[in-house]
């Protein structure tokens, strides 16, 4: 049974008046009906459930006969979190990757940029991203030929990295940071003027924290995911909620973050809900970190601010990708040693700042 069988069976139990058990009068019964439902949605559901526990029980078999590791970033799937060794942010998953010593593999379900981070800090180990089509787009829009128009317009300036950018450009950059340290990078650097790149708004607010002139590169680099929340949609829910806390990413646009009590990055946001006196908090970054924020903290509730926060590239991996990714040990993400080395460089130096 698939799910386009179940809707078409669904449908037809509701749009057919005799299709169930009739009552006394000849009419369709609902109640009936509602039985019927439950019935086949329970059966349903077994099967799937049963599929998906039989591919849970492969996984993790295949990870333990090849030595893997599964990382996962806070955006993936529940069912990924759930399988996963490890589920963070960037820059927790590539200290995680840097540091492994035992696995032979990694498994890094995410986007391009973060596979491509584990295997430069990492080179000895086999990366394996479950789908290679899982590009982030941000990191596409900083080109090497960008930054070096860059440099040649602002010499001397330092060339700070996000970490969400590939690993040639990394390679031209003089320091990477992510969402969770980009202002104590940026303030470490003896500096008044800072090039940032790719994301826009991340330079816009470590601008405003540090005080520093901060010039992004390009000059609109955005995640189109965190683009999408709206202030608008802040303000509906605190009429709902007037006792949530809001916490937004540092990708979401400067209106958005002068809703938020608390601007982090994802596991900040993890830390901060559970550190927090608050019960209820409105979220605005991508709809994945919600099954981190509510397994954690049972007793707290999370509304998303957008409930079309989802970033297609993230979600582009799944169980049976990864089981099929491990399997046959395909989609190795590999960096060529001159460019690996010089961005090895850049985030070995971000990673000494703490
Ligand atoms: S959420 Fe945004 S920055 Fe993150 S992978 Fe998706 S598009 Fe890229």
């Amino acid at each position: 049974m698939n799910d386009h069988i179940l809707e078409k069976d669904c449908e037809t139990i509701l749009e057919t008046p005799f299709l169930v058990p009739a009552n006394r009068t000849g009419k369709f019964c609902s109640a009936a009906k509602c039985i019927y439902l439950c019935i086949l949605l329970e059966t349903f559901t077994f099967h799937v459930q049963g599929g998906t526990m039989a591919l849970v029980d492969n996984i993790l078999k295949l990870k333990a006969d090849k030595s893997a590791l599964i990382l996962a970033h806070n955006y993936q799937r529940p069912e990924i979190q759930d399988i996963a060794d490890y589920v963070g942010d960037s820059i927790e998953l590539s200290r995680r990757a840097m540091e492994e010593k035992e696995a032979r593999i990694i498994v890094f379900s995410a986007v391009d940029f973060m596979a491509e981070s584990a295997a430069i800090l990492n080179p000895k180990k086999k990366v394996l991203l479950p789908v290679l089509g899982a590009r982030c787009p941000m990191a596409q829009m900083l080109t090497v030929e960008e930054i070096k128009r860059s440099r040649s317009q602002h010499p001397r300036t330092p060339v700070v990295l996000y970490v969400n950018t590939l690993a040639a450009a990394k390679a031209e950059c003089d320091i990477c940071c992510t969402s969770a340290n980009a202002v104590e990078v940026v303030s470490s650097i003896n500096a008044d003027t800072v090039l940032l790149g790719p994301d826009r708004n991340l330079a816009e607010y470590v601008q405003r924290k540090t005080g520093k002139t901060v010039i992004p590169i390009p000059e609109c680099g955005f995640c189109p995911t965190h683009l999408l929340f709206q202030p608008e949609d802040v303000q509906i829910l605190k009429a709902q909620h007037p006792e949530a806390a809001v916490m937004v990413h540092p990708e979401c646009t400067f209106e958005m973050k002068k809703t938020g009590d608390f601007v982090g990055s994802t596991s900040q946001m993890c830390r901060y809900a559970k550190e927090s006196g608050a019960k209820t908090f409105i979220v605005g970054t991508e709809e994945g970190v919600l099954h981190r924020l509510r397994k954690d903290n049972p007793g707290k509730k999370f509304f998303l601010a957008y409930e079309g926060a989802v970033c297609p590239n993230m979600k582009l991996n799944t169980l049976e990708r990864i089981y099929a990714s491990l399997k046959e040990e395909k989609n190795v993400v590999t960096v060529p040693e001159p460019i690996a080395k010089k961005a090895r460089k850049a985030l070995q130096r971000m990673f000494e700042l703490k």
